[in-house]
């Protein structure tokens, strides 16, 4: 059985591991976790990176330095994954679903201005499968109304937009180092910040509401209450674990894509002879092979190839259940405009399985079966 997904691991994890348990410091911010922030910082170039305890609470604390309150409305895509609305809703904001591009299925970046009201705080996007979205065009509107822009890059370490890498453009860029990423931790994330501004604050927001980041520089003489806060920072032995990733960061990334391509050439044909379609790259973008994809015609003929394809050994996934018609969705949210590609896209498209530790043979074999239900 080809399993869709198998956490990334490298060789090293349990030696650094092992490093952090002896360090005798398996709490926050170690050794491990500031070596994991440095690499984040000089990779990407950003301000400050915050190691956190998963994307979703980078998310969240966005939400905070954001200062998103009560009534305010955040702009972003209804396919995407929960904790893109979770984090807003969480603070009593709305989530106004705008539609999708279908070659990417990143958020219409043409569709975000008939939106906005005088209550938008904030644009959410996703980079979806690691592809940037159209930023210059989204941090234009972002300037002209005064908005906020968190990156949900989730998908998008070691991508880039017009040579920026994602989650350095936007005020805000989140990482996850869940064991589906690229590079993972089991559970973890990461909050990148752009303005130094809000770096005082991010560090109270996830460090209990405390000044200990302070503390511990040697800055302040005892550590106190300042802020309203939670605990958003990871074990030193996950990041440890996550380190022996980073330091192979480019090989993981170059094996991604190789097999992404080669999918991508055995599959080309089945596009051509229009019975499938395949993702898009747009010019300006560097993707990081994270995903790969492929669209059906209907949700009845994906439906027949995950079977077929599970006959065959083969485990193939789809996701996300449109935010807008889930019930949270419902209760927190409102779509603006029409949903002429959210819905229908979300119904046809294939997730192939994608890890660092697949094979070429295997994707042979993958694309082969799938040539074979399309009779090719
Ligand atoms: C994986 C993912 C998340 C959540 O990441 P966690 O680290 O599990 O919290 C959020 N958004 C997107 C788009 C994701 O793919």
């Amino acid at each position: 059985m080809i399993n869709f997904n198998v956490p990334p691991f490298t060789g090293k994890e349990m030696e650094y591991m092992r490093k952090a348990v002896e360090n005798e410091k398996i709490c926050g911010d170690g050794e491990f976790t500031g070596k994991c922030s440095r690499w984040i910082e000089e990779r990407t170039g950003t301000a400050k990176s915050l190691l956190t305890t998963s994307c979703t609470h980078a998310l969240e604390m966005a939400a905070l330095l954001a200062d998103i309150k009560e009534g305010d409305e955040v702009i972003m895509p209804s396919y995407t994954f929960v904790s893109t609305a979770d984090a807003f809703v969480l603070r009593g904001a709305t989530a106004v679903f705008v539609d999708i591009r279908k070659e990417t299925m990143n958020i219409d970046e043409n569709l975000i201005e008939a939106a906005i009201t005088d209550k938008t705080k904030a644009i959410a996007v996703v980079h979806y499968a690691g592809v940037g979205c159209e930023m210059d065009k989204i941090m234009d509107i972002a300037r002209r109304y005064g908005l906020i822009v968190v990156e949900d890059a989730a998908q998008g370490i070691m991508a880039s937009y017009k040579g920026k890498p994602l989650g350095t453009i936007g005020d805000f860029g989140c990482f996850s180092f869940h064991e589906t990423k690229n590079y993972s931790m089991g559970e973890g994330g990461a909050l990148l910040i752009r303005d130094n501004k809000y770096v005082e604050r991010a560090e109270i927001y996830r460090e209990k509401g405390t000044d200990r980041s302070k503390f511990f520089r040697g800055q302040v003489d005892k550590y106190r209450w300042v802020n309203f806060g939670s605990s958003y920072l990871p074990s030193d032995m996950n990041a440890a674990y996550l380190y022996a990733q980073l330091e192979m960061a480019d090989e993981i990334n170059d094996i991604r894509l190789a097999r992404w391509n080669r999918y991508y050439e055995n599959l080309k044909p089945l596009q051509d002879a229009g019975k499938i379609e395949l993702p898009v790259i747009p010019e300006g973008c560097v993707h990081n092979g994270h995903m790969f994809y492929i669209k059906a015609k209907d949700l009845e003929e994906r439906t027949e190839l995950i079977r077929f394809l599970k006959e065959n050994g083969i485990l193939s996934v789809f996701h996300y259940v449109p935010l807008h018609t889930a019930p949270a969705g419902i209760k927190f949210g409102r779509f603006h405009g029409e949903d002429k590609y959210t819905t229908r896209e979300s119904d046809r498209i294939l997730r192939l399985p994608m890890f660092y530790k697949l094979t070429e043979e295997e994707v042979e074999y993958i694309s082969g079966k799938v040539k074979e239900f399309y009779g090719a």
